[in-house]
């Protein structure tokens, strides 16, 4: 036989490790090596394999045992001790092996969530919860501002109507399994193991029907479009989520629905920028106003408000307007709006306005642009300092 890995070595497990932590390891190099999410991957493969065969060594005390003991020797075919068939693991092997460690026993929880229920062997009579949904909605900022209404349209998938998810004719019913006795599982023996696999007579449900249900074809499930009335409350951000109970998938054989969940993006507006509760918006002011002081009319969620400029006003200012922001989903606070003034150079002037603007000009003196001045005086030093290091030929 050709050089194997230790199989502890294999799953990264100490030779002293618990079951429970055999268990662990091998469910984690499993879900990263299932050939359901390796698709075509050889490496993958073997990698499961293997795994698995370490798995199912050290996960059986006695097992264990004979492999601390003699190694790999212990499981070779011909050697006396009726322990062939190790090494020898194919890929279904792996996959029964894999099924019957995580798929019964646990509630199917790793095994139906991870992939599908693919091989599970819940009984298509018992009830279940229908799986919780999630849509993604994007949303225009006017409606998480204001709150809205919308209709969702959704493809459900809940029992079939005809059957009532029992997925026999009419006059027809679910019989147990002759072949599993309704247990959904056989076994096999397999050179040294049993294993426990889905019944290929029912596929694993331990039921059966003799004449299926032509509307869903057997399955007991059906695809519905559903239309849902959604009220967005005001305040709501991207990534906010609604929670509509009981509109999820449909359960299985009368069983509760799942929910639906709702993930908000909001899109962008042109006019106000969001932080959080808080809203942003940049003003434009003509330059008189900025200079002279006086009042213009600001936009806000909850339309203009008038806004005083003092005298002087610099471009950059910011003015917060408090409890003008967005309210909070819950109503319990509101957030606050912030006014960015920018200063528009007035165009297209007339005239005799230019001619105003032009003996404004002329009037003014350096103290009426102190931050002017104040450059005019730092560049002058700085020649200052530069002339008298590198005099220029021509300079007096
Ligand atoms: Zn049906
Ligand atoms: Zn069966």
């Amino acid at each position: 036989m050709s050089q194997k890995r230790d199989c502890y070595d294999v799953l990264g497990v100490a030779r002293d490790a618990t079951e429970n932590h055999i268990k662990k390891a091998y469910r984690k190099l499993a879900m990263k090596y299932h050939p359901d999410r390796n698709p075509g991957d050889k490496e993958a493969e073997e990698k499961f394999k293997e795994a698995t065969e370490a798995y199912e060594i050290l996960a059986d005390a006695e097992r264990r045992q004979m492999y601390d003991q003699y190694g790999w020797a212990a499981f070779e075919r011909g050697n006396g001790r009726g322990f062939g068939g190790m090494g020898h693991m194919d890929i279904e092997d792996a996959l029964r092996a894999f099924a019957s460690a995580f798929g019964g026993g646990m509630g199917g929880g790793f095994f139906e969530g991870l992939f599908g229920g693919m091989g599970g062997s819940r009984s298509r009579s018992e009830r279940s919860r229908g799986a919780d949904l999630r849509y993604d909605l994007e949303i225009a900022f006017e409606e998480a501002a204001f709150g809205a209404k919308r209709e969702l349209t959704l493809d459900i998938v809940e029992d079939c109507g005809t059957c009532h998810g029992t997925g026999a004719a009419a006059g027809s019913k679910r019989e147990t399994c002759t072949q599993c006795g309704g247990r959904g599982t056989v076994v096999t023996s397999n050179g040294f193991f049993q294993m426990r696999q889905p019944c290929p007579r029912c596929g694993g449900t331990g039921e059966y029907v003799r004449n299926p249900c032509p509307a869903c074809r057997g399955q007991g499930r059906a695809k519905v479009s559903r239309r849902i009335e959604l009220t967005i409350p005001a305040g709501v951000d991207t990534g906010s989520r609604l929670r509509l109970a009981g509109k999820g998938e449909g359960g299985a054989r009368g069983g509760p629905p799942g929910d639906l969940f709702v993930v908000l993006h909001v899109r962008p507006h042109d006019l106000f920028a969001r932080d959080g509760l808080d809203t942003h918006c940049e003003v434009p002011i003509p330059f008189h106003i900025a200079t002279l002081g006086g009042e213009v009319q600001v936009p806000t969620l909850r339309g203009d408000v008038p806004l005083k400029i003092p005298a002087g006003t610099q471009p950059g200012k910011v003015f917060t307007l408090r409890g003008l922001g967005l309210p909070d989903v819950r109503g319990r606070s509101t957030g606050d709006h912030h006014v960015a003034i920018t200063i528009e150079i007035p165009t297209d002037l007339a005239r005799n306005t230019s001619d105003l603007l032009a003996a404004f000009g002329a009037s003014v003196k350096e103290t009426n642009h102190p931050r002017l001045a104040a450059l005019r005086r730092k560049a002058k030093q700085f020649y200052s300092h530069k002339n008298a290091m590198n005099p220029t030929p021509g300079d007096s």
